[in-house]
Order: C-alpha cells, then sequence, then structure tokens
C-alpha cells in the first residue's frame, strides 16, 4: 500500500482507458483526484461521483484540450486554486493517426505533437513549481513501446512518444537533487477505444472476425500474445509514487508482453 492520502493527482485524458485506469487506482490509495478528458458530460459527472462515492476522496474535473496550452495552464492554476496542490501529475492524454508519411495530414501532425508531446511540456512547466515548494512529486509521463522503438504508418506518435521518452530525461536530471521524480511507463497494446479502432480497421480491412483481428494485432508485435490491462499499468504508476521508488529517475518502464525484448 502507498498511502496516497492528503494528496493529490492530477492525470490527463482520464475520462477512459489507462487515465481513468491510473486515477481510479490512485484514488485508492487516498489521492484526491483531478479528472481531465473529453466525453459525455453525464457520462463524466458520473466517473466523478463515483470516485467520490467509492473513495471518499475529492474528485474534480478539468474540461481542458491537451491540445491548448491557454487551456492546460488555466487548469493546473484551477486545480491548485481548488485542491491545493499537485503531487503526482500523470501525463497521459493522447491521440494516434494512421497513415504513411507522405499522405499524412499535417493537421494531424501537428494534433498528435501538441496532445501527445507538448501537453506534457506544458503541464510539467506549469505544476512542477508547486512539487518542488513541498520538495515531493510524482511526474509519470505515459509514453508507449512506440517511445522506444518504431512501427510504421505512425510518424507522428512515434515522434511524439520518443520524444516523450526524452523530455522525462531531462525533467528527472533538472529534479534530481529533489524529492521530484519524473518517469515514464512504456506500454504496450491496451484494449481501450484508441486500439479498439485499430482493431476494428483490420476487421474491415482483412474481412476477419475481431476475435482474430486481435490475435493478428497482438502477434506481430507483442510475444505474450496477451493486451496489458488498464490496471496493471496502474499498479506501476502506483508503485511510482511509493518512497520504494525514490532512486528510479528518468526510467523508461516497459510493460508491453516482451514486445521491446525482441
Ligand atoms: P483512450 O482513447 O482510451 O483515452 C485517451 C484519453 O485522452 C481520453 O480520456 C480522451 O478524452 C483524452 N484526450 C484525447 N485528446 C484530448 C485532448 N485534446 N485534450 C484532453 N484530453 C484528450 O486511449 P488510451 O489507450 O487509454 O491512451 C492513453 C495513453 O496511453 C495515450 O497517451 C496513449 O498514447 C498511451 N498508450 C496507449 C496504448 C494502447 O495500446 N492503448 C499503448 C501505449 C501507449
Amino acid at each position: 500500500m502507498t498511502s496516497l492520502k492528503g494528496k493529490t493527482a492530477l492525470v490527463t485524458g482520464s475520462t477512459s482507458g489507462i487515465g481513468l485506469g491510473i486515477a481510479r487506482a490512485l484514488a485508492g490509495q487516498g489521492a484526491d483526484i483531478v479528472l481531465n478528458g473529453f466525453g459525455d458530460a453525464g457520462e463524466i459527472e458520473k466517473l466523478r461521483k463515483g470516485l467520490i462515492d467509492e473513495f471518499k476522496v475529492k474528485a474534480i474535473y478539468a474540461l481542458a484540450d491537451m491540445s491548448k496550452p491557454d487551456e492546460i495552464y488555466a487548469m493546473v492554476k484551477n486545480a491548485l486554486a481548488e485542491l491545493g496542490r499537485i503531487d503526482v501529475l500523470v501525463n497521459n492524454a493522447g491521440i494516434q493517426h494512421v497513415a504513411p508519411i507522405q499522405d499524412f495530414p499535417i493537421d494531424r501532425w501537428d494534433a498528435v505533437i501538441a496532445i501527445n508531446l507538448s501537453a506534457s511540456f506544458h503541464t510539467i512547466r506549469a505544476a512542477l513549481p508547486d512539487m518542488l515548494k513541498r520538495n515531493w512529486g510524482r511526474i509519470i509521463n505515459i509514453a508507449s513501446a512506440h517511445g522506444l522503438v518504431a512501427s510504421v504508418q505512425k510518424v507522428a506518435y512515434i515522434a511524439a512518444k520518443h520524444g516523450l521518452v526524452g523530455l522525462t530525461k531531462v525533467v528527472a536530471l533538472e529534479t534530481a537533487t529533489t524529492g521530484v521524480t519524473c518517469n515514464a511507463i512504456c506500454p504496450g497494446w491496451v484494449l481501450t477505444p484508441m486500439v479498439q479502432k485499430q482493431v476494428d480497421a483490420r476487421v474491415s480491412e482483412k474481412k476477419i472476425p475481431l476475435e482474430k483481428a486481435k490475435l493478428d494485432l497482438l502477434s506481430e508485435k507483442q510475444p505474450s500474445h496477451e493486451f496489458v490491462t488498464p490496471e496493471q499499468l496502474a499498479g506501476l504508476a502506483v508503485f511510482l509514487c511509493s518512497e520504494a521508488a525514490t532512486q528510479m529517475r528518468g526510467a523508461a518502464l516497459s510493460m508491453d508482453g516482451g514486445w521491446t525484448a525482441q
């Protein structure tokens, strides 16, 4: 158990998938939560109330678009005003676009870089001074196996995730003598809405059943042939928040069913 009671965690892109899994796990350790991300307002309100009821923590929601720096700075400012502190920052919001580079739309390149890379620069820039003031903080950047190795047709995503691993190392070095740590988690395939789209594309392109499409996707990259789950990733995030992880700094931690061992 890692008690995060009295601490606050801001998790970007936490209305779905991995971010939601991490927000729930951090709330489970007692952290107050700032939820962020897109989705149906009623559903998001249910998620927020669910955290409060289930884990007896405070939870607020910030509708900030991670592609817009002004909204990111306003989100951090409001979180500090409403909850008084940010101790854990999880940079998780992300999008994907799949196309060969010569057909890659310029606006998709800009959006992927903004949300998957630049947003983390802005959130850390905005939240770090508060962490340094108390000399304790945990910054966790959700990169990807694609932060370490490449695949075809994902030029913006892979450039952004490699960039995020580099950003993680710089922040870790700049905070190395403080109580703030910064690390990246590099998941393999996780069956979230982001990956479901890629599975569905295989179903229609290859005219194969859904289960075959999932195995097809997994067996190309992930030797375990099993998806990583948001709960497993959340377990690693909770560990990174523990005192045992104090000297983990600037690491890019794979949880990828063996993908990058190959
Ligand atoms: P998801 O689509 O389920 O969730 C993405 C979250 O980001 C959602 O809450 C969404 O609303 C939010 N988001 C998207 N654009 C946003 C914006 N402009 N502003 C604010 N929020 C925004 O995807 P996921 O699979 O849970 O992905 C979470 C992170 O994990 C991403 O950074 C992704 O690159 C990374 N990742 C996913 C996988 C995987 O296999 N699913 C693997 C490795 C890394």
